[in-house]
């Protein structure tokens, strides 16, 4: 059977296989799909193990994104933006490749789950760790016409700024301290800071929201998370969670090792109604 996994330290918590076996029974394809655990001193041997043993595709999870992208030979544009990669595959040849699909996966949640339309929008990013450079090359192709990046550590975004500003494309980029965050509304506000599960999110200005507004959270978990919760008090007009956004990532990574897009919205269906 063809095999395919994901690896990540810890990994007992990852919901990959249970999304991955989900799309192989709907689109009838014969495929395995493990947990692997893959440890701090030993990720690379690991990852080319399972390639070398026949493996087809690895999911990579925190902390070895940025490796994953340095082990392999051949990138896609997109992972060499993020300088990391969730999505490992091998070339006919036997060449290890690259990609990253959280961008993707976040704009078709947006666009085909959630039915925005991102062409025209001022885009805020809070945050620009690696969650946040997986989403920005795919949201610059989307349409959008400014995008502004705040972070706690002001030369994390002034960096990520700098380097799409090197980039072929017309949108406007700026770089903000948290303090400095503009009072101005945007229609769409990512939460892409790890602060989903502790809740420790710095004051936001109540001007980011208003009806149009739709404040998105990488983060998810059982109900609204801290941020969506301050940014629905704040008059956000919607405020989705980032459960959609997992789900897409996985189905482009399965379309990349497959040829087939996997119905998505009937897995998000299942994966929401066991979280609830
Ligand atoms: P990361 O590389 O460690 O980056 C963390 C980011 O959060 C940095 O920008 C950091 O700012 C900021 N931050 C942390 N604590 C903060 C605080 N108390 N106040 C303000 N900012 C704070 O983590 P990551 O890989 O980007 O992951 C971020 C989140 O995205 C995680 O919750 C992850 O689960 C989620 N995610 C979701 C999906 C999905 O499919 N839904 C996919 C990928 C990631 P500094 O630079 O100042 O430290």
């Amino acid at each position: 059977m063809d095999r395919y996994g994901v690896i990540g330290h810890p990994i007992r918590h990852s919901r990959s296989p249970d999304i991955h076996r989900h799309f192989a029974l709907l689109t009838g394809q014969h495929l395995s799909y493990e947990r692997i655990e893959g440890t701090l001193d030993g990720f690379e041997s690991e990852v080319v193990r399972f390639f070398a043993a026949g493996g087809l595709g690895l999911n990579v999870t925190l902390p070895f994104k940025e490796r994953a992208f340095a082990l392999a030979a051949l990138h896609s544009p997109r992972a060499r933006v993020a300088h990391a990669a969730n999505t490992l595959g091998v070339t006919p040849e036997g060449t290890l490749w690259a990609d990253n699909t959280d961008g993707e996966g976040l704009v078709r949640d947006m666009t085909l789950n959630l039915g925005v339309t991102l062409e025209g929008s001022r885009v805020l990013i809070l945050g620009a760790g690696g969650a946040a450079r997986g989403i920005v090359q795919p949201l610059l192709e989307a349409g959008i016409v400014q995008l502004d990046i705040a972070n706690r550590t002001l030369v994390r975004a002034q960096t990520l700024v700098r380097e799409l500003e090197s980039l072929p494309s017309a949108v406007s980029c700026r770089a903000f301290s948290w303090p400095d965050i503009p009072a101005q509304a945007y229609e769409v506000v990512i939460n892409a800071t790890s602060t989903a599960v502790a809740g420790d999110l710095p004051p936001l200005p109540a001007a980011l929201f208003d009806q149009r507004t739709l404040a998105y959270d990488l983060g998810y978990g059982k109900g609204p998370t801290p941020f969506l919760k301050l940014a629905g008090q704040a008059g956000a007009g919607r405020t989705e969670d980032g459960l959609g956004m997992l789900v897409e990532q996985a189905a482009e990574s399965f379309y990349l090792w497959r040829g087939i897009r996997p119905p998505s919205a009937e897995v998000l269906r299942a994966l929401r109604a066991a979280c609830h």
